[in-house]
């Protein structure tokens, strides 16, 4: 007899989140898809919105999704279940039977139950529906938001591989390098505390003129000029709640018509808008969009959205609950980072030491453009740790404004030649990222970052590379010439052992032309025992490796 897969065994963790510093997404996709070929009768693809609606376990879904997002958002429901699941679930309006769901929110009650032991079919339909999420979210960073233009594919790419190491695994997996986010107003009227983004005061909307929607469609012309099918998956809003825009919706039709998907849209203010949010969740769901998300901000918001819309109005809306009896801190980025909300938060939470606050930082998603459409401005963005320098958890690396959608066009063209080399250039400082510790095990260079660490291993003179580019007072180019000179290294072969450090975005690209020195080296103590090492040639000489 076949074995059960995975999927269909009892969940490893509460709601099925799974834990792991790295995913198999090839398995994962293989496992899903294997179990929907299977078992057709019991299981069908949810993840699309529209046919979703047909499916005769729909309702079932929502009441399960529903109840998972009561036990993250709520810690007195989370307290109070486990002594009386059925009265529990009733007094908090629950349609899904909490014993029948046992297995997703007591973990003790799984590990009871034998390997074999299958979870009832509501808890295996929810488990697929998080896995078909999980993938839908790796679709749309490794496939749909890869740009068309081989220097932003190429430039993106390197920021993907940064990530690995400068924000870990975990952002690694999660974040999807957005090829686009536009604002549609200035400033944000919601003034979250824990804004990861730091959104300014609302002052103004980009409203729906007759000029302001010619300058819209050109500019969302130029990115899908500029991007290809990857303009699909842009979005319009940042530091910015869409609802503060009255015509929101109108530009999101303009974005599906032109750029080929409406945007994903996530609110803080759904409460206030309620009829407004059902229709904009119908409309973007029958434009293509997939996902869209709500953040509630207090518990009795959560109540609030709870009672305004239905389980099944929800299925493809995530809730965000960012309240503080939620089962997760906001991230330590923007107006959070420092804040002593957040200290409180994460003492609620149990993090008595201060490990936390040494994560790496940010929301921000975005490996591409960010436009604000009120002040006709376009910056060049990369999510980074955030930090006294990049509070917000993203660089920028350049900063324009435009008068039309011709010189917006332009801009994109010039930041692309500028900012997006596809090869590190002869004359680019040749250095290793500040945060990496650089150690060298007589073979390889290991490259250590937050939880992962890139290894590079080849050519002679290893070591002497290693601690050229820890100095990092040399260009590329002369740096290539030095070894050549030195030790009769073909410049040629330098500069490709160069380039295979630079794409895993290990060698220095923080900007540093607005106000800020070049570092030091970046190891501060001798950290960096370089070996003396035995030559070694190996062309394929980088990998990482993920060591959490
Ligand atoms: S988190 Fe979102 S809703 Fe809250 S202030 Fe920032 S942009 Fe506005």
């Amino acid at each position: 007899m076949a074995s059960v897969p995975d999927l269909l065994l009892k969940p490893s963790a509460v709601f099925d989140t799974p834990v792991t510093t790295r995913f198999d997404w090839q398995r994962m996709e293989a496992e899903l898809l294997g179990v929907l070929r299977e078992y057709p009768d019991r299981f069908r693809p949810m993840i699309e919105p529209v046919p979703a609606r047909e499916s005769p376990y729909a309702a079932e879904l929502a009441a399960v999704k529903r109840f998972g997002e009561r036990w993250r958002a709520d810690r007195a429901f989370r307290e109070a279940l486990p002594k009386d699941p059925v009265n529990v679930a009733r007094q908090y309006g629950l349609e899904a039977d909490p014993v029948m769901l046992r297995s997703l929110w007591d973990i003790r009650f799984n590990a009871e139950q034998p390997a074999d032991w299958q979870p009832p079919v509501a808890v295996q339909r929810y488990r697929m529906f998080v896995r078909e999420k999980l993938l839908h979210r790796e679709g749309l960073r490794s496939r749909e938001c890869v740009p068309a233009d081989p220097r932003h594919r190429a430039w993106r790419e390197r920021q993907i591989a940064r990530t690995m190491t400068h924000l870990g695994p975990r952002s690694y997996d999660g974040i999807i390098h957005a090829p686009f986010a536009i604002e549609v107003s200035k400033g944000c009227s919601v003034g979250c505390w824990f804004c990861g983004v730091s959104a300014e005061r609302r002052q103004s909307d980009f409203l729906y003129t007759p000029e302001n929607a010619r300058l819209w469609r050109r500019v969302l012309e130029a990115l899908t000029r500029a991007l290809g099918p990857a303009a699909t998956a842009g979005f319009a809003y940042w530091a910015t709640d869409p609802l503060d825009n009255p015509d929101y919706e109108k530009l999101c039709l303009d974005m599906a018509g032109i750029c080929g998907r409406f945007p994903q849209t996530t609110t803080a203010q759904p409460q206030k808008h309620v009829e407004r949010m059902k229709r904009l969740l119908r409309l973007s769901e029958d434009h293509g969009c997939t996902i869209n998300r709500i953040s509630v901000l207090t518990l009795k918001h959560f109540d609030k959205v709870m009672e305004s819309f239905s389980a099944e109005e929800l299925l493809h809306c995530e809730i965000v609950a960012q309240n503080i009896e939620a089962s997760h801190i906001q991230g330590n980025a923007g107006r959070a980072r420092g804040a002593r909300k957040l200290k409180r938060s994460a003492e609620a939470h149990g993090l008595v030491d201060d490990a936390w606050e040494k994560v790496p930082g940010t929301i921000a998603c975005v490996s591409g453009w960010l436009v604000n459409m009120v002040e006709r401005r376009v910056r060049l963005i990369t999510p980074c740790p955030a930090s006294d320098r990049w509070p917000d958890g993203y660089w920028v690396l350049d900063d324009r404004h435009f008068r039309d959608g011709e010189e917006f066009e332009a801009h994109l063209e010039d930041m692309m030649e500028r900012h997006m080399g596809t090869a590190i250039r002869a004359s680019q400082p040749a250095r290793f990222r500040p945060d990496l510790r650089i150690t060298c095990d007589g073979h390889t260079i290991h490259a250590a970052g937050w939880g992962a660490t890139t290894r590079v291993a080849g050519g002679g003179h290893v070591a002497e590379l290693a601690e050229a580019l820890v100095r990092g007072d040399l260009t590329a180019g002369e740096l290539a010439v030095q070894r050549e000179d030195l030790y009769g290294r073909s410049a040629a072969m330098t500069m490709d052992t160069l380039n295979q450090i630079f794409a895993a975005g290990a060698l220095d690209e923080e900007p540093r032309d607005r106000g800020a020195a070049a570092p030091g080296p970046p190891a501060q103590e001798p950290a960096f025992p370089v070996h003396a090492l035995k030559p070694v040639f190996e062309p394929a000489v980088f990998d990482e490796e993920p060591h959490v």
